[in-house]
C-alpha cells in the first residue's frame, strides 16, 4: 500500500469520524508493563482535558465509511455520494503505533460504518485492539465503538482489550429513530450495553477473589445522542440519559448538536445553526444530575420541557424555587450548598472547610475565593446585609445577565433572533 493511498484513507476516515463526540476518557488506569508501549493512566482523549488539566490527543478514525445502513443524519449513510475507503486491520495498528512513537497521540478511538453485518465489522475492530495489546504491547488508551447488533462473544472480547466501549443511541426517542434510521432497532443498542454492563460487574467481582483476573473495559461505557435532528424536547432527552445512567451504569452520555449535512425534509435544512448553546445546557443539566444531587424532574418536567438558553439550569431552577432561598452558608448541609447558583463543588468544600473555624461573612467568603456575582442573591452569611433583599426572580435574572460575559452570547442572540 502506497504512502499516498494510506494518507488519502486517513483523510477520508478521520474526517468521517469527526461527528462522533463520545470520545473523552476518564478513570482508566491501565499501567505500563515492563516492555510495553504507552501508559493510559488517568488520561482523557480526543483533545479533551484530563482532571489534572492536561490536554491529550488520540487518533480518531473510522475503520471504514462504507455502510449498509442509511441513517438520515449520518454523513456515512449508504445513499450519500461521498468518497469511500476502508483500512485493513494491520494498517490501523501500524498507524497507531507510528503516531504514538512520534508523540502525536496517546491513544486510539476507533469506530466504523457497518460493512456486511454487525459481527463482521465488530470482529475487525476487536482484531485491531487485540493486535495492539498482544503483538505491539501497546498500553495507551483504546476506545472502541460497539457495533449495534454485535454478538455477546465479540462484546466480551472487545472489553478485554479496550479501555472504553461505547454504543451510540444516536436519537433520543424510539419514534425519532424509526423516522430517521428505520433500519435500526432500539434493542440493537441495548443488547451490547447490557452485555458490557454485566461483564464489567462480573469481572470486578472476580478480581476481588482472583487478583490475576484481567480488567474488563476499565474506563466503562459511554454513549452519544444527536441533539436537534428529530424534534425531541430537552425533557425527553434528559429522561433518556437518566434512564441509561441508572440502568446501564454508563460513565458518560455525550450530547452532539446536529450538524445539517443533507437536504432531507425530515431534518433541519443545510445552513441551520448547530445548537451549540442547547448542547452546553444539556451538559450542565447532566452534570447537575450526576454530581449535584438533582433529579431530572426538578429541572425539566411537563411544565418546563426545555432548558432556558439564556441562563444555566441551576440558576433557572433556583429562580423558579425562590422559596428555598436564602441558604445560610454557615449552617446549610452540603446538598443545599451545592444548589446555590454560582457555587461549584470546589467552592462548597471550601465553605464546609472554612466554617469549621469561624462564622463566615462576605469578606471571609471572598478571601477563600468564592465567586459571589450569582451566589450573593441566594445566600446569607454572618452579616446583616442580604444582597437579594426583596427582589423578584425576574429582577435577579436581569442583574445577573447584565453582569455576565458568556462566550455563548453571540450564539444566544442568533438563536433568539429566530423567534423574534
Ligand atoms: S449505521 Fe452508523 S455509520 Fe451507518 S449510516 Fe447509520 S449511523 Fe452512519
Amino acid at each position: 500500500m502506497s504512502f499516498e493511498r494510506t494518507q488519502e484513507k486517513l483523510k477520508i476516515l478521520a474526517d468521517a469520524a469527526k461527528y462522533d463526540v463520545s470520545c473523552s476518557s476518564s478513570g482508566s488506569n491501565r499501567s505500563n508493563t515492563s516492555k510495553g508501549l504507552g501508559d493510559s493512566t488517568g488520561m482523557g482523549i480526543c483533545h479533551s482535558y484530563t482532571e489534572d488539566g492536561r490536554c491529550v490527543s488520540l487518533l480518531k478514525i473510522l475503520l471504514t465509511n462504507h455502510c449498509i445502513f442509511d441513517c438520515a443524519y449520518c454523513v456515512t449513510r449508504k445513499s450519500n455520494d461521498i468518497k469511500r475507503a476502508a483500512f485493513k486491520v494491520q494498517e490501523v495498528v501500524d498507524l497507531t503505533i507510528n503516531f504514538y512513537r512520534r508523540n502525536y497521540i496517546e491513544g486510539l478511538f476507533l469506530s466504523s460504518g457497518i460493512f456486511k453485518n454487525a459481527d463482521f465489522t465488530m470482529e475487525r475492530l476487536v482484531a485491531v485492539a487485540k493486535k495492539l495489546r498482544l503483538e505491539e504491547n501497546f498500553n495507551g488508551y483504546i476506545h472502541l465503538k460497539s457495533i449495534p447488533g454485535a454478538s455477546d462473544e465479540l462484546m466480551r472480547e472487545a472489553g478485554l482489550y479496550a479501555d472504553r466501549l461505547s454504543v451510540n443511541i444516536e436519537i433520543p426517542t424510539t419514534e425519532g429513530l424509526r423516522l430517521l434510521a428505520p433500519d435500526k432497532k432500539r434493542e440493537d443498542f441495548i443488547k451490547p450495553m447490557i452485555k458490557v454492563k454485566n461483564e464489567i460487574i462480573q469481572y470486578k467481582a472476580e478480581k476481588k477473589v482472583l487478583k490475576a483476573t484481567p480488567k474488563y473495559a476499565p474506563a466503562g461505557q459511554s454513549t452519544q445522542m444527536i441533539i436537534g435532528a428529530s424534534g425531541e424536547n430537552d425533557f425527553q432527552i434528559m429522561q433518556t440519559s437518566n434512564h441509561f445512567y441508572k440502568n446501564y451504569n454508563l460513565k458518560r452520555v455525550y450530547y452532539s448538536g446536529y450538524v445539517p449535512i443533507s437536504y432531507d425534509n425530515r431534518l433541519p435544512q443545510i445552513g441551520s445553526e448547530v445548537p451549540m448553546l442547547r448542547e452546553n445546557r444539556l451538559y450542565q443539566t447532566d452534570w447537575l444530575m450526576r454530581f449535584y444531587g438533582f433529579d431530572v424532574s426538578e429541572i425539566l418536567n411537563d411544565q418546563h420541557r426545555n432548558l432556558d438558553l439564556d441562563i444555566d439550569p441551576k440558576l433557572s431552577w433556583a429562580l423558579r424555587n425562590l422559596h428555598e432561598f436564602p441558604i445560610d452558608v454557615n449552617t446549610a448541609d452540603k446538598r443545599m450548598l451545592a444548589r446555590i447558583p454560582g457555587l461549584g463543588m470546589t467552592s462548597v468544600y471550601k465553605i464546609l472547610n472554612a466554617r469549621r473555624f469561624r462564622l463566615l461573612n462576605w469578606e471571609h467568603l471572598k478571601k477563600i475565593g468564592i465567586a459571589l456575582n450569582r451566589a450573593q442573591y441566594f445566600m446569607v452569611c454572618s452579616s446583616n446585609q442580604f444582597e437579594r433583599r426583596d427582589l423578584t426572580s425576574e429582577q435577579i435574572k436581569g442583574f445577573i445577565l447584565q453582569n455576565s460575559t458568556s462566550k455563548y452570547r453571540k450564539t444566544l442572540s442568533n438563536q433568539l433572533s429566530l423567534f423574534g
